[in-house]
């Protein structure tokens, strides 16, 4: 029994701008419940000049996230995720980019069963694979987070595409499995991004809806955790506090971390927009 049949990927491609909740149409669970995932709440991050990733950079990602600019993505397109839609009390946790390798670290995801996606940067997950493949060995995922952390959007497709595709192959070899997912640096991204990410032959390009960053959650939508919910945190100087300060909150909450792997599908083509569905001229909602 596929445990995708009661999961309902919510991707913010162009046609969720339009107000249509889009995943595999088997796996949408009647109206897009989402809500959030629709709401841009705040500017879009502004991305620092930094693109070339030669040394420790200090964290531009602690922010917040933003809905994708309009325009961005579309049918055939690998969908723009924000957070998940599932009945299962489960977030996910993302750890981005790979400069600090606390060796506490470890042990602490694998002591409280903490499931992980590491977006890595290529030349930085080259460097130093010894310390990812223990991540995986304790079930963790290494993903897409292109090879030299550069902002994206504005870029031409040859540039973008280059970027994102890179790490591709190194990890196969590095890590024996190839990403299916990708985060764009400072969350940065413009149509060519999603096109690039298809090109890559990437299923989801994965933001986020909530951040533990000094040893504080904060939501896209203020309030507590959901279920559901996609949290950036950072291998930096600081995880280890911010991983403390997240099983705080997960005991708290009650939920438990699953893989984003688990629960969208790679291949999935996105699904059109519900036939005479209210929410394509539904306004954002602010709550
Ligand atoms: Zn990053």
């Amino acid at each position: 029994m596929s445990r995708f049949s009661h999961v309902t990927r919510v991707a913010l491609a162009l046609s969720l701008f339009l107000g249509a909740a889009c995943g595999g149409g088997h796996r949408r669970a009647g109206a897009p419940r989402n809500q959030e995932g629709a709401v841009a709440t705040e500017p879009f991050p502004t991305a620092p000049e930094t693109t070339v990733a030669s040394g420790p950079q200090p964290s531009v990602e602690e922010g917040l996230p933003a809905a994708p600019p309009s325009g961005v993505g579309g049918q055939g397109l690998p969908p723009v995720v924000r957070s998940i839609v599932t009945d299962d009390p489960v977030v996910f946790v993302t750890i981005d980019d790979g400069w600090d390798k606390d060796p506490t670290v470890l042990p602490f995801l694998a002591d409280h069963h903490i499931a992980v996606t590491a977006f890595l940067i290529g030349r930085v997950a080259a460097r130093t694979a010894p310390y990812w493949d223990t991540l995986l060995a304790q079930g963790g995922v290494v993903e897409d987070h292109t090879e030299t952390h550069p902002t994206l959007a504005g870029h031409p497709l040859g540039f973008q595409r280059t970027e994102i595709c890179s790490p591709l192959d190194d990890y196969q070899r590095l890590f024996g499995r190839r990403p299916t997912l990708f985060r764009p640096p400072y969350g940065s991204l413009d149509h060519t991004t999603v096109v690039a990410a298809r090109d890559c032959g990437l299923s989801d390009v994965v933001l986020w809806d909530a951040t533990v960053s000094r040893g504080k959650l904060r939501r896209a939508t203020p309030g507590p955790l959901r279920r559901g919910d996609v949290i950036l945190l950072h291998w930096g100087p600081g995880l280890a506090g911010d991983l403390k300060a997240l099983v705080a909150v997960l005991d708290s909450s009650g939920f438990q971390t699953a893989l984003l792997e688990d629960y969208l599908r790679p291949g999935a083509a996105p699904a059109p927009p519900p036939v005479g569905s209210e929410a394509t001229t539904a306004p954002p909602r602010s709550a």
